[in-house]
């Protein structure tokens, strides 16, 4: 599927100034010439397929998405492998969420080759962008919104799809390092029945109180508890969450419907298992995870996902007082799991699982 036409941006930011903005890319700030987009209407389904300048996206104030917020989004990254091939990381599996995410909201699926054949011609569009520092990566955001110009509420009868890159900096500059988190127990974020398990701005939106709260308490993240019993932990505002236990055995809350199903999340647990580790998916109460971190029965805690990759959890700060997990600083296991997915990621060692997404020429 690489059948979208290109109309190359005819002012490309010069060589230079490219230079100069990718020696320190950061996270989100930078963007490439071009997007990718692909235009729907009932009725006639997916067309207009291409790659063009990127710039602002004209619309209507009546577009739909402005009202009732009918947009999904995802997140992946592509790595220069060190034989020069740019490489993506199981970009199906994103495909697969997305569409998910689009049926939970009423919207019409993407077919997955569509999905992915538009991010590869993003990036061949854009491959002069991938920055050169140690650790960097080109961030991609394929995105949906309702683009029907209409006030009443139903299901668009028009979407827009996009794909945007921004070039990335390392995530770890200075070394790892553990983050602290605040227990939300205002705001939950999701509910049996809800749009937890689907990656749309609006559950974003909705998290946005609590990360103020959580930076409020001097906090990194906000972790978030269930919403019928507020006890058992679910998720960060946008990471999935694994314990570590000093038996060799690691845990992360199941998929309840509640919690974004992450690729992260679900990679890692196979890594651990390749390892020997036991993994269990299970549910696991605020007040078990302060009573295992003073036992010394949890050993570390970490958060995932595609932006951080791998973040180690060093305390807990919430309305009934503070914890620590182990020495409060980055868990070994943690680290080990971590260098394991990004060597894989970034193709410096073997893909025994077939994960690896190498872009041809074209
Ligand atoms: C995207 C996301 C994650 C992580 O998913 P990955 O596929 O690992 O990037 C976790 N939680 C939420 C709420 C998310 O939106």
């Amino acid at each position: 599927m690489s059948d979208f036409a290109f109309a190359p941006n005819p002012n490309c930011v010069t060589p230079d100034a490219r230079a100069a903005l990718l020696a320190d890319p950061g996270f989100g700030r930078v963007f490439t010439d071009h997007m990718a987009m692909i235009r729907y209407a009932d009725g006639k389904g997916w067309h207009d397929a291409k790659v063009v300048a990127r710039g602002p996206i004209p619309m209507d104030p009546a577009t739909a998405v402005l009202h009732y917020a009918q947009e999904i989004f995802e997140g992946m990254k592509a790595y220069r492998h060190p034989d020069g091939a740019t490489a993506l990381f199981r970009p199906f599996a994103n495909a697969a969420r997305f569409n998910r995410s689009a049926t939970r909201l009423a919207m019409p699926e993407l077919p997955e080759e569509m999905f992915v054949g538009s991010v590869e011609a993003l990036l061949r569009a854009d491959a002069d962008w991938m920055p050169s520092i140690d650790g960097a990566s080109i961030y991609l955001r394929p995105f949906m919104f309702a683009s029907e110009v209409f006030l009443g509420v139903k299901p668009s009868a028009e979407y827009l799809y996009l794909v945007i890159a921004s070039p990335s900096g390392n995530y770890w500059k200075g070394g790892a390092r553990a983050i602290s988190i605040w227990v939300s127990d205002q705001y939950t974020r999701a509910a049996p029945g809800g749009t937890g398990a689907a990656k749309c701005g609006g559950n974003y939106a909705a998290s946005l109180p609590a990360m103020a709260e959580a930076t409020a308490h001097g906090c990194d993240q906000v972790v978030f508890l269930d919403a019928v019993e507020r006890r058992y932990v679910e998720e960060l505002g946008g990471m999935n969450v694994f314990f570590a236990f000093d038996d060799g055995s690691i845990a992360t809350p199941a998929l309840s419907g509640t919690i974004l199903e992450g690729i992260t999340r679900d990679s890692l647990m196979m890594l651990a298992r390749d390892e020997g580790l036991t993994v269990r998916e299970e549910p696991y109460a605020i007040d078990q995870w302060r009573a295992d971190a003073a036992s010394g029965h949890l050993r570390e805690a970490f958060a995932c996902g595609t932006a951080a990759v791998v973040t180690s959890i060093g305390e807990v700060r919430s309305a009934n007082g503070n914890f620590t997990i182990g020495a409060g600083g980055p868990g070994q296991l943690t680290e080990r799991l971590k260098d394991r997915l990004v060597a894989i990621q970034r193709g410096t060692q073997a893909d025994p699982h077939g994960w690896v997404h190498r872009i041809g020429p074209n």
